[in-house]
This record gives structure tokens, C-alpha cells and sequence, in this order.
């Protein structure tokens, strides 16, 4: 059944039906994707927002930031036993040194990890998915007053367990981390002490999916009410790009390729097709203004990372003390959210997640021939390192389309398509035996 499924959906996106889209759902996981539960979501983000404060440097372990960390490290082990003893969770402690700013002094912090193996041991991939526990009110400073943080992000967090609640079960080759960070609000402390160490450790991260604020549907101001569209921030110009990185940017053209900008793009392809009225709007920013985020530490060393968000924000709630002020409430609490809304961009996070986590990995060396004047494009990659690919999809699209339009099937390991380079964009995934695809890579100019 799997293979016809396949060929079906080869079939049918190598000969695109204008005007029509087809869907084709791998079953495995849609079966996960529906496990995705508004009530869980719900409790998990009203118990986070229960606790008096969750501020970075909060140590209270009955009520404040350590009793948060432990409630979230105890449901990840909860989740751990369906894993068939795979699933690990820590806090891992960390001094975080003070910068006179929103760190006075040296102090001790934590992120909450769940980690779930890879069935492959020789397979090195890491998938990421996190949030973050810390949370803050008007005053950045004030570890002691109250700050629920319903939103910001105990959404996020609830996701993360969501997820890890969920995926527990599964048995994918590459690994994944779920990630509650701690030293958001304060300067991206735990984000960026994780992302360097996996610079450090030489950890081979593919996607790191970052959630922040997803969990509300209604925007100050505009009043716009709609919960069927969610962003995706994701870089243009890598931020790590060197000379001989612009260089090649340049005679590629690759300014909308960013290895970030793939990742979107596969988000959006991936949580469409397993999650129904949600679109999935992409941002062509790292963020948004005079706001950052845990993934851009992850970009700075290199890494592939993105943020998502909600479409409609409201400031009402962010970074605000909980108060009653002319007839208008204040504060970030669980009654303002939309948990319909968060479960749609959790199942979003745990469509594309999974089909990392399914696919085969990415292509190796992918090239296009430049050497010469033609109507013609080649390219030719190499397989995957790890894992074992059934064929490949070619990708191509219209230099100004921002994804792409149509997708050509071979199990070869080359393709000749009869459309000049100098007009299109390509890229290359591979297909797992499930049909699931990799990242796309784009090629680099093989040239004299
Ligand atoms: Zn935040």
C-alpha cells in the first residue's frame, strides 16, 4: 500500500494538475499529527502560568522559576515512558556570567532538555524544537512580582511538550531535542549557551524550530481575529556569511536560499499539507522589530534555525504587569489565548519535525553544470550520508516565486531538464522509503 501511495505521489506531482493541489498524506504521520490535543496544550500552558513568576533569575522552588523547570523536566520523563526507555530529560545548569545589564551578577540558570535518541547511531542529525520557560513583566528586572507568561512563551513551552508527549512513541533515525530555555527575556542566555556549546561539540543540527509567542489569535489595535495564518521568521543573508559566502551568493543569485529560508519553505510545504486551515505566512526577516529570539544565537553559529509566531499579536498582553487600567486587562494570562489556534501551529511544528525526522537526509553535492551556454539545466548530487533514499525530487520555480512550483522524481542520482538554467531556480531533497522528503539543497555552479 505504502509503495503504491508512492508512486501515486510521484505520479502525480511529476505531472502537476494546474489549478488543483494535490494532497497526499503519508499515514504515519497524520496519525501523529492528530494526536495534537488543544486540552493538553491548555493545561500545560495554565500550569505554567500558574507560578508566580518564571523570570530567569527566579529561584523559588515552591512557586517561581525552579518549581517551573521541575514541572517541565517531570511531564518530559512522564512522556519519557513511551519511549521504550530512549527519552532522557535534565535541567541542565549552567552559570550564566553577569553583564551589569539584565544579568547584575554571575548566576546559576537552567534549560529544561528532552532528549530522544536516533534509532541510527550512525546517523548524527539533531532536530530541535523549543521555547522558552522564562518569562518577565513590565519591569525586565523584577524576578520577584507576578508574570504569568501564558503567551510569551508558555505557549511555546506547552508546545515543546506537546511534542515531546507525542513523538515519545516514534523510532526516527536522527535525533530530537526538545528544548525549554531559560534567559530569554534577559539576553537569549540559554539559547545561546546551548548553541555554543554545539558549535563547540561539533553537533550536526538540521533544523532548529523555534516557538515564541503562538498561542493567541486576536491583535491589539487592528482587532483582527483570525486563526488560520501563523508566521515563519527566517533569514535572508545568513548572518554567518563571509566574503567567499557573498561571493557565491552573487553569481548564484541565492539571496532568497538561505539554508533558513529552505527550512521555512519546508515548514510551510509540510504543515499545509498535514494541517488543514492553517496557512503558513513566511517572513522574510529574522524577526521582528525591537524583539529577538532563542533562534538567532543558532544562526550565529551557523546553524539552520527558525522562529514562529503568531500572526496577530497582542501588546496588550506582552511584557505587561497583570492590572486593570481604564476598564482594559493587562497580563499575560491563559484566558487570552487561543488553544484551537496553538494546537494548529503545534501540529504545524509536528508535521515538519516528523518529516525530518522520517526523511532520509539531505542530498550530498549538489551541483548545477554552468560550464556552458544552453536551454538546458543538469544537475547531479550525491546520496544522503546516513540515511538511505528511495529518489529524489528535482525542485524548480521562477526566479521571482518564493516557492517552489513543481517537482521532477528519479531515483537516479542526475537529472537533464529541458528548461534553461539562466531562468529558474533549483534544488534538490531526497525521498525517503516512506516518501518523505529531506531539506532541500540548493546547487553550487560547477564551473571550469
Ligand atoms: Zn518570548
Amino acid at each position: 500500500m505504502r509503495h503504491i501511495l508512492f508512486i501515486l505521489t510521484a505520479l502525480i506531482l511529476t505531472f502537476p494538475v494546474f489549478g488543483q493541489q494535490v494532497v497526499i498524506r503519508n499515514p504515519e504521520i497524520q496519525q501523529l499529527v492528530q494526536q495534537v490535543n488543544a486540552d493538553s496544550l491548555k493545561k500545560y500552558t495554565e500550569k505554567l502560568a500558574s507560578f508566580q513568576s518564571r523570570h530567569t533569575l527566579n529561584r523559588d522552588d515552591k512557586n517561581g522559576m525552579l518549581a517551573a523547570q521541575n514541572y517541565v523536566k517531570a511531564k518530559f520523563l512522564e512522556f519519557a515512558g513511551k519511549s521504550k526507555g530512549r527519552m532522557t530529560a535534565n535541567i541542565e545548569e549552567f552559570v550564566v556570567p553577569g553583564d551589569g545589564r539584565r544579568i547584575v551578577a554571575d548566576a546559576t540558570v537552567g534549560n529544561v532538555i528532552a532528549r530522544l535518541p536516533g534509532t541510527n547511531p550512525n546517523d548524527p542529525r539533531i532536530i530541535i524544537v523549543s521555547g522558552h520557560l522564562d518569562s518577565r513583566n513590565k519591569d525586565v528586572m523584577d524576578a520577584a512580582g507576578a508574570a504569568p507568561g501564558a503567551n510569551d512563551d508558555g505557549s511555546g513551552v506547552a508546545l515543546v511538550m506537546e511534542l515531546a508527549r507525542i513523538l515519545a512513541q516514534t523510532e526516527f533515525s536522527a535525533t530530537l531535542l526538545f528544548v525549554a530555555f531559560t534567559g530569554e527575556e534577559q539576553g537569549l542566555k540559554g539559547a545561546t549557551y546551548l548553541a555554543d556549546k554545539a558549535k563547540a561539540e561539533s553537533w550536526k543540527i538540521e533544523a532548529v524550530l523555534n516557538n515564541d509567542i503562538v498561542g493567541n489569535s486576536n491583535s491589539s489595535e487592528t482587532n483582527i481575529s483570525n486563526n488560520t495564518v501563523m508566521r515563519v521568521f527566517s533569514e535572508t543573508i545568513p548572518l554567518t556569511e563571509d566574503e567567499r559566502g557573498a561571493g557565491i551568493r552573487r553569481s548564484i543569485n541565492s539571496d532568497n536560499d538561505s539554508h533558513s529560508r529552505q527550512l521555512a519553505r519546508y515548514i510551510k510545504e509540510l504543515g499545509e499539507r498535514y494541517v488543514d486551515q492553517m496557512e503558513v505566512k513566511l517572513i522574510y526577516r529574522n524577526d521582528r522589530f525591537l524583539r529577538g529570539g532563542d533562534q538567532t544565537p543558532f544562526m550565529k553559529n551557523g546553524f539552520t534555525a527558525v522562529r514562529m509566531s503568531e500572526m496577530n499579536e497582542n501588546f496588550l498582553y506582552q511584557h505587561e504587569n497583570v492590572r486593570v487600567e481604564n476598564g482594559i486587562q493587562y497580563g499575560d494570562l491563559p484566558e487570552f489565548m487561543d488553544f484551537e489556534y496553538l494546537r494548529k501551529v503545534a501540529a504545524v511544528n509536528l508535521a515538519a519535525a516528523a518529516s525530518l525526522g522520517q526523511s532520509a537526509g539531505m542530498p550530498q553535492e549538489v551541483k548545477i553544470d554552468v560550464r556552458g551556454l544552453s536551454n538546458s539545466s543538469s544537475l547531479t548530487w550525491k546520496a544522503p550520508i546516513h540515511g538511505k533514499a528511495k529518489g529524489y525530487y528535482v525542485l524548480m520555480r521562477e526566479t521571482s516565486s518564493s516557492m517552489w512550483e513543481k517537482k521532477f522524481y528519479t531515483e537516479d542520482t542526475q537529472m537533464k531538464l529541458p528548461y534553461s538554467k539562466d531562468n529558474y531556480f533549483f534544488a534538490v531533497q531526497s525521498v525517503s522509503a516512506h516518501g518523505t522528503e529531506s531539506l532541500p539543497v540548493i546547487p553550487s555552479p560547477l564551473s571550469r
